[in-house]
């Protein structure tokens, strides 16, 4: 079965007309870390994208973390940590939070 698995998966070669690998999208947070802030994907983001961290001089200062759209690596770990499912990949957003693509975004815009 293995061994099936194996020549199925290389035996066909990259065709050239393949499209050049997609771009990342962006994770977003939404409106259900508001008043949470519990950083819990604080603590699993392999490339520290999560801001405020507590030790962030504007940490008690905001309502929710934002993540960093230009450092997010997709890597969908944040989604998993969130006790109250307010990360989300950028394409799979509920309309409603849609504003939140560019509240993340702000955040790292005023801080630069
Ligand atoms: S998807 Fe991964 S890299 Fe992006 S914010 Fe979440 S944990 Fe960090
Ligand atoms: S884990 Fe969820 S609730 Fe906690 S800080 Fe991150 S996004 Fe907010």
């Amino acid at each position: 079965m293995a061994a099936a698995v194996l020549h199925r998966r290389f035996r066909t070669p990259p065709l050239a007309s393949t499209p050049k690998e997609q771009e990342p999208v962006a994770y977003v947070i939404a409106e259900p870390c508001i008043g949470q802030k519990d950083n819990s994907c604080v603590e699993v983001c392999p490339v520290d994208c999560i801001h405020p961290t507590p030790d962030e001089p504007d940490y008690d200062a905001v309502e929710m973390l934002y993540i960093d759209p230009d450092e997010c690596i997709d890597c969908d770990a944040c989604v998993e940590a969130c006790p109250v499912d307010a990360c989300f990949a950028e394409d799979q957003l509920p309309s409603e939070w849609e504003k939140y693509i560019q509240v993340n975004a702000d955040y790292f815009a005023q801080a630069s």
